[in-house]
């Protein structure tokens, strides 16, 4: 085992802080149920002391020119990248995430933001407005300090996602990552103060939601992102908007993943399978209701079976390994009673279904036939290893379907038919859409929900206008007249 007990709880103002004061948080590995790292919740002092010295540090930050601030991101995405085996197995260690998973899209995917935000940073500007002989001109600001809060699926890469834009338009951002996956983030802020960002600008404190909560309520805090499930999601945004803050919210979802007839049968597999049980299915992207046209059916539930079987389970720091433990035994109990409820109300078990004896919180990839739109696995997020099948005929009726949910994170569709496909993806209302794909998550492309799954876009050019704000300014250049 490695010694993964890191220097103290929290890193504020450039440097790792402790004040056991706060409550115990015992970081426990899935794969064994062992205590691995032990921390404590950040108290009133330390929060104080992550708010004084990100608003101190914004100020320094937001006045140094983007492309110095560009080179500190770029710096920082070329230490994680360096790094990335180190990375990796920290975020095994804290989420159970098969290191075959870690190495390529965890420390890798803040790498990538870290670069690609860090190319923007030069390049944002204001526009030029000409009004006859009077013009207007606007300047793209940072908000100021901003709070980021995490969930345990992908922490490091949250981490990143969050603190990137955030660090490019010239913000500070103070990030408390979930208390499940404390330990990544940490890192982050480690490498981004090596890479030059002063102190202060980059802060992690730990804490359950009652600090998440008193972070989102301080007066000085400019702006929350989120990523969490809609429960939270709700109570932040609430609390965001008395203060009259910006948000972004990542939240939950229930994505539908629709088959038709004349798909490539060994693609929309490898679609329902990367889909449903990457990361153990604690993906909020995930198409976890997969509606397949009655034509297919058989045949896809036969091969899907078969390779969902050849899953390799077992300890995520093995490379050979390709299917690994839920988060917590919390988690592996909520997704044992959803698959349990599956059985009760009639859907038609295909493989999977039981956790796995010994240490660890293991789940078998689990896959129901039969699913009807009423059952509750088809309505509700799992976010575990459980994949819902549901049988359609008709295009028109299975658009119907897929968008009869609160949720609009994400959508796929697996035709060949590519008419079909632009017409079907055209009236389904989720944020990131796949054709004959599903789950990428590049840094050029948007990500995010709509309806109840979220709030703003991360990525892309679309986060900068998510982490700044514009100011017109009017000049005129003659005499001002007025009435008296
Ligand atoms: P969660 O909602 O339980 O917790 C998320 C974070 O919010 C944690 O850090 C928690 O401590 C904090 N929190 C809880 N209550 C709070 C409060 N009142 N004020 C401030 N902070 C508070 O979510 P989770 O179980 O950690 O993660 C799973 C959920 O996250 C799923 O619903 C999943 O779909 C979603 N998710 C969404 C995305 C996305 O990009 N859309 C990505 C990953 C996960």
């Amino acid at each position: 085992m490695y010694d993964l007990q890191p220097k103290a709880s929290h890193f504020v103002d450039g440097a790792y802080v402790e004040d056991t004061a706060g409550a115990a948080l015992d970081v426990i590995y899935p794969a064994t149920g062992q205590v691995i790292a032990k921390l404590h919740e950040a108290t009133d002092a330390i929060i104080e002391k992550a708010i004084e010295s990100g608003l101190r540090a914004q100020k320094e930050w937001a006045a140094t020119p983007g492309r110095e601030r560009g080179r500190v991101l770029t710096r920082a995405a070329q230490i994680i990248r360096e790094r990335n085996r180190e990375l990796s197995v920290l975020e095994t260690h804290d989420t159970g995430k098969p290191m075959q998973e870690t190495l390529y899209v965890d420390a890798t995917s803040a790498a990538d933001a870290m670069e690609y935000f860090g190319g923007l940073a030069a390049t944002l500007t204001g526009e030029h407005i000409q009004l006859g002989e009077d013009w207007v001109y606007t300047v793209r600001e940072a908000l100021g300090l901003c709070v980021g809060i995490g969930a345990w699926n992908y922490p490091t890469q949250i981490a990143g996602w969050k603190g990137a834009p955030a660090l490019a338009c010239g913000n500070a951002l103070t990030f408390k990552p979930s208390e499940e996956t404390p330990l990544c983030a940490l890192k982050i802020a480690e490498i981004l103060h090596e890479a030059g960002a002063p102190a202060g600008l980059y802060n992690v404190v730990q804490g359950r939601g009652a600090v998440g909560a008193k972070l989102v309520t301080d007066a000085r805090v400019a702006k929350v992102s989120l990523t969490g499930s809609v429960p939270t999601g709700r109570k932040v945004y609430a609390a965001a908007a008395e203060g009259m803050k910006h948000v972004t919210m990542e939240l939950g979802g229930k994505s539908p993943l629709i088959i038709f007839d004349d798909a490539d049968l060994e693609t929309a597999v490898s679609g329902a399978i990367l889909g449903n049980f990457y990361s153990s299915g604690q993906v909020c992207s995930n198409g976890t209701r997969v509606f397949v046209q009655k034509g297919i059916k058989e045949a896809f539930l036969k091969r899907l079976a078969e390779r969902v079987e050849t899953a390799k389970i077992g300890d995520p720091l093995d490379e050979e390994v390709s299917f690994g433990p839920m988060v917590s035994e919390r988690q592996r109990s909520i997704v044992l009673s959803y698959i349990e409820k599956g059985q009760a109300e009639g859907a038609r078990l295909i493989t999977g279904g039981n956790a796995i004896e010994g240490e660890g919180f293991y789940i078998q990839p689990t896959v129901f036939a039969d699913v009807t739109d009423d059952m509750t696995i088809a309505k509700e997020e799992i976010f575990g290893p459980v994949m819902s099948v549901l049988d359609f005929e008709d295009e028109d009726d299975v658009i119907a379907r897929a968008n009869d949910t609160e949720f609009g994170l994400a959508a796929g569709v697996f035709t060949t038919n590519l008419t079909c496909a632009h017409r079907v993806i055209g009236q389904i209302k989720a944020g990131s859409c796949y054709i004959n794909t599903y789950n990428d998550a590049p840094v050029e492309a948007p990500f995010g929900g709509m309806k109840a799954s979220g709030v703003g876009r991360e990525n892309s050019k679309e986060a900068i206008s998510h982490f700044s704000e514009v100011k017109s300014v009017y000049v005129r250049m003659g005499d001002l007249e007025a009435p008296y």
